[in-house]
Protein backbone atom coordinates (compact mmCIF):
# COMPACT_ATOMS: atom_id res chain seq x y z
CA UNK A 1 0.00 0.00 0.00
CA UNK A 2 1.20 3.38 -0.86
CA UNK A 3 1.71 6.36 2.25
CA UNK A 4 1.85 10.10 1.04
CA UNK A 5 3.97 12.76 3.39
CA UNK A 6 3.83 16.52 3.04
CA UNK A 7 6.45 18.53 4.56
CA UNK A 8 3.95 21.39 5.68
CA UNK A 9 7.10 23.93 6.26
CA UNK A 10 8.98 22.96 2.85
CA UNK A 11 5.25 23.25 1.02
CA UNK A 12 4.37 26.51 0.04
CA UNK A 13 0.92 25.95 -0.85
CA UNK A 14 1.32 26.70 -5.20
CA UNK A 15 -1.96 23.37 -5.06
CA UNK A 16 -0.26 21.90 -8.02
CA UNK A 17 -0.79 18.76 -6.56
CA UNK A 18 -4.24 18.92 -5.65
CA UNK A 19 -5.13 19.46 -9.27
CA UNK A 20 -2.91 16.66 -10.36
CA UNK A 21 -4.16 13.88 -8.10
CA UNK A 22 -6.36 11.33 -9.36
CA UNK A 23 -7.24 10.33 -5.73
CA UNK A 24 -8.75 13.25 -4.59
CA UNK A 25 -6.53 13.27 -1.16
CA UNK A 26 -4.83 16.57 -1.14
CA UNK A 27 -6.04 19.67 0.38
CA UNK A 28 -5.39 22.79 1.19
CA UNK A 29 -4.34 23.14 5.40
CA UNK A 30 -6.41 25.08 7.21
CA UNK A 31 -2.86 26.09 9.49
CA UNK A 32 -0.37 28.28 8.70
CA UNK A 33 3.37 26.66 8.46
CA UNK A 34 6.59 28.82 9.70
CA UNK A 35 7.12 30.76 6.59
CA UNK A 36 3.00 32.02 6.92
CA UNK A 37 1.80 29.80 3.97
CA UNK A 38 -1.01 27.67 3.95
CA UNK A 39 0.53 24.59 3.09
CA UNK A 40 -1.06 21.16 1.14
CA UNK A 41 -1.78 18.09 3.38
CA UNK A 42 -3.60 14.95 2.80
CA UNK A 43 -6.91 14.09 3.95
CA UNK A 44 -6.20 10.19 3.56
CA UNK A 45 -2.54 9.18 3.11
CA UNK A 46 -3.42 5.66 2.74
CA UNK A 47 -5.85 6.18 -0.14
CA UNK A 48 -2.97 7.26 -2.20
CA UNK A 49 -2.11 4.43 -5.15
CA UNK A 50 1.55 5.88 -5.20
CA UNK A 51 1.36 7.40 -8.95
CA UNK A 52 3.43 9.71 -8.23
CA UNK A 53 1.98 12.78 -9.88
CA UNK A 54 2.07 14.75 -6.90
CA UNK A 55 6.09 14.15 -6.47
CA UNK A 56 6.86 15.01 -10.36
CA UNK A 57 4.40 18.19 -10.47
CA UNK A 58 5.54 19.72 -6.66
CA UNK A 59 8.60 22.29 -7.56
CA UNK A 60 9.77 22.36 -3.53
CA UNK A 61 10.20 18.61 -3.51
CA UNK A 62 7.62 18.54 -0.29
CA UNK A 63 5.72 15.41 -0.85
CA UNK A 64 7.18 11.71 -0.02
CA UNK A 65 5.54 8.84 -1.06
CA UNK A 66 6.15 5.64 -0.04
CA UNK A 67 4.81 2.09 0.20
CA UNK A 68 4.64 -0.89 2.52
CA UNK A 69 7.94 -1.92 1.97
CA UNK A 70 9.90 0.97 1.85
CA UNK A 71 8.64 1.54 5.24
CA UNK A 72 9.16 -1.63 6.57
CA UNK A 73 12.99 -0.88 5.21
CA UNK A 74 13.29 2.55 7.19
CA UNK A 75 12.01 1.52 10.17
CA UNK A 76 14.69 -1.51 10.41
CA UNK A 77 17.09 1.20 9.89
CA UNK A 78 15.76 3.55 13.11
S1 LIG B 1 1.01 9.61 -5.38
FE1 LIG B 1 -0.77 9.92 -6.73
S2 LIG B 1 -2.54 9.21 -5.53
FE2 LIG B 1 -0.81 9.49 -4.10
S3 LIG B 1 -1.15 11.56 -3.29
FE3 LIG B 1 0.29 11.71 -5.03
S4 LIG B 1 -1.00 12.16 -6.82
FE4 LIG B 1 -2.35 11.43 -5.18
S1 LIG C 1 2.93 21.02 -5.15
FE1 LIG C 1 4.39 20.98 -3.42
S2 LIG C 1 4.64 23.14 -2.84
FE2 LIG C 1 2.79 23.01 -4.12
S3 LIG C 1 1.07 22.71 -2.64
FE3 LIG C 1 1.74 20.68 -3.27
S4 LIG C 1 3.23 20.05 -1.69
FE4 LIG C 1 3.01 22.27 -1.57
Amino acid sequence: MAHVLIDPQRCKGCHLCIQVCPKKILQPSAQLNERGLYPCETSDADACIGCLQCVLVCPDVAITVTDDDARATKQGTI
